[in-house]
């Protein structure tokens, strides 16, 4: 194992400790004699790329730059990010290979220890998130490490360690308010002395516990709503936290105030917001605070309920969750040896608008459905599983529901359309993953079993009514009921088949059940267009389904004919020829459907598929 291998373990090693960093933060580095792209010697930083993790940060996630150009850097007095940018850009020895630089890079390079890390630890940040950073690091430390002031990270930061003079005791840096550099000759010696001077700032700490019992609030119609208004500014899906230990903390009666003085590093900033927003009853989410930036809220504290994190996609709502829990410990740390202190508005607001930050969460591909939430029910097999992944691909958040719980799908789900305590389940549980949804797709099938009208067994009606139309009745019931909370509209759709236009011969249960089912979407689009959910249907025929294939074979057997001969009476009906549609088909009208063009759009039958005689009128 090189050097190399040993500081992407290094890397790893730091980034699982979320006590060490919190997703997407901090950073390592490694000097050592490379050869460029024209097999030049050089001698190369290879440092951390933007928009790695150091969780799961490979050899192919650091960037390899010319150490000596990054160094002649240094001399500036004064950098642009612009001029920064670019210059580590030119220092890149494989700029076509490498992610783009660290904003922090500046700092590795200056520092002449051969492997460098940057940590965010909870340790010594409850040290400087104090109004006497100075005092506990001179307490804990004396003279083995050098004290930085906060300046905003980047260049300015790396032009305050360039000036500082660094005797050979020193063994680290303490940034005020933001964390620590630890160095050593190997990755090995790194992460002693990185452990070794965290140990020596937690000896020191006495943390002062935050601990409160308030009511319960009702968490069903509180998440939905504070989705709904933060949806406003910009699409955005929850991760809810209800962790007994958390709960407390943001429940006791200090919290509000402490709050309000900030997070415990400035990249939380960009992962937490500024500070949470807090929230006891549905009239408060009227009166949550907007900022400079659209996601200015990231982070809401429900006292007695639970800490949310609000972002793009459900991962970085998690971030937002785990920074914030580590800016509590920080509080309580601090609030132990002295009072909890962060930046300044000033600072906070050059952080939480710097560009070079921003592209961290704003360089992305942004897909149609971020930030949506989409419940499929009947997603196990056919045009719902073809629905399910599509929508997936388009990057909602799929909750994929059937009998047996489908292997796709952010949450997949276990539900009985038949037991309205299953459908509960199914949309509590989805509120409680995402803070609400957007889509409901209905498309569970029960096979037709063929009888002629005057031996119809009321069985066979109540099985397919069940199914097709008093399951979509439950489940549409509690969707529309979060929809309406959210307050930002909705879509439900509803597959409700050919059958629901054209009798089909010995189907009378099957089509009744899916013309009541027609009729109810109707009954829906009419009702709940005053809040902008829309209800539509898909007349979905000839799809290439299991269920389908079942239907051939029973036809086939009744009439004693072969399937291939049922396959093309079905062809003679198609008007287009088409018969064994792909359900990719029928997945695609429905993301349309769900989209936003789709809005003045309720009520209404998209065919697909389908011979003249399913044609609705
Ligand atoms: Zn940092």
């Amino acid at each position: 194992m090189d050097a190399y291998d040993q500081l992407v373990q290094l890397s790893n090693l730091i980034g699982q400790d979320v006590s060490l960093v919190q997703p997407g933060g901090g950073n390592t580095s490694l000097k050592q004699d490379e050869v460029d792209f024209l097999g030049r010697p050089t001698r190369a930083l290879v440092v951390k790329g933007s928009g790695t993790d150091l969780r799961t940060i490979t050899r192919a996630g650091f960037t390899h730059l010319d150490h000596d150009r990054l160094l002649a850097l240094a001399q500036f007095e004064d950098l642009t990010d612009e001029a920064m940018t670019a210059a580590c850009r030119q220092a890149m020895l494989f700029p076509d290979r490498d992610p783009a630089p660290s904003v922090e890079t500046l700092l590795h390079a200056i520092l002449p220890a051969r492997v460098v890390a940057h940590t965010h630890d909870i340790a010594t940040m409850s040290l400087t998130d104090t109004r006497f950073p100075e005092r506990f690091v001179q307490a804990v430390y004396g003279d083995d490490v050098a004290i930085v002031d906060y300046v905003r990270p980047g260049f300015p930061l790396a032009r305050q360690i360039a000036c500082l003079p660094l005797g050979p005791r020193v063994q680290g840096l303490i940034l005020v308010k933001h964390g620590l550099v630890a160095w050593g000759d190997t990755p090995e010696a790194c992460y002693a002395s990185l452990l070794n001077l965290i140990a020596r700032a937690e000896v020191f700490l006495t943390p002062r516990p935050l601990l409160g019992v308030v009511p319960k609030p009702d968490l069903s119609a509180l998440l939905p709503a504070i989705r709904g208004e933060l949806c406003r500014r910009e699409r955005v899906v929850l991760h809810v936290d209800d962790d007994p230990a958390i709960v407390a903390k943001i429940s006791d009666p200090r919290f509000v105030e402490l709050a309000a003085r900030g997070v415990a590093t400035p990249e939380h900033i960009l992962r937490a917001g500024k500070m949470p927003a807090i929230v006891r009853t549905v009239a408060d989410v009227a009166a949550l605070p907007t900022g400079p930036v659209p996601d200015a809220v990231k982070i809401v504290a429900i006292p007695g309920g639970a800490l949310v994190g609000a972002a793009y996609n459900s991962a970085s709502a998690r971030t937002a969750v785990i920074s914030y829990r580590t800016v509590l410990e920080t509080m309580e740390n601090a609030e132990g040896i002295d009072q909890f202190a962060f930046l300044t508005d000033e600072q906070a607001l050059e952080m939480e608008t710097w560009p070079l930050e921003r592209r961290k969460i704003e360089a992305r591909i942004r897909r149609p459905f971020e930030g949506r939430v989409v419940v499929v029910v009947g997603a196990g097999s056919g045009i719902g599983l073809a629905t399910a992944m599509a929508f997936q691909r388009a990057g909602a958040h799929v909750v994929a529901a059937d009998l047996m719980p489908p292997a796709l799908g952010d949450l997949p789900h276990a539900v009985d359309v038949r037991d309205e305590a299953s459908v509960a389940t199914l949309i509590e549980e989805t509120v409680r993953a995402f803070g609400g949804l957007d889509v409901l797709f209905y498309t569970p099938g029960a096979t037709p079993h063929l009888h002629g009208v005057e031996e119809m067994p009321l069985t066979e009606v109540v099985r397919q009514l069940e199914v097709h139309y008093i399951g979509a009745v439950a489940v549409t019931r509690l969707a529309a009921q979060v929809m309406i909370r959210q307050g930002i509209g909705g879509r439900l759709i509803y597959n409700a088949s050919k059958a629901a236009f054209a009798p089909g011969r010995q189907a009378a249960a099957y089509g009744a059940s899916k013309a009541a089912l027609a009729h109810y979407a109707r009954n829906v689009a009419n009702e709940l267009g005053q809040h902008k959910i829309t209800a539509n249907y898909v007349n979905a025929d000839m799809i290439d389904t299991p269920l389908f294939r079942r239907l051939i074979a029973e036809r086939a057997a009744g009439d004693g004919v072969s399937e291939a001969q049922v396959i093309e009476r079905y062809r003679a009906r198609s008007v287009t020829g088409d018969v064994l549609i792909p359900p990719q088909a029928v997945a695609e009208a429905v993301l349309w459907l769900a989209t936003d063009a789709a809005a003045f759009t309720t009520g209404c039958v998209l065919t697909v598929g389908g011979g003249a005689e399913a044609f609705p009128r």
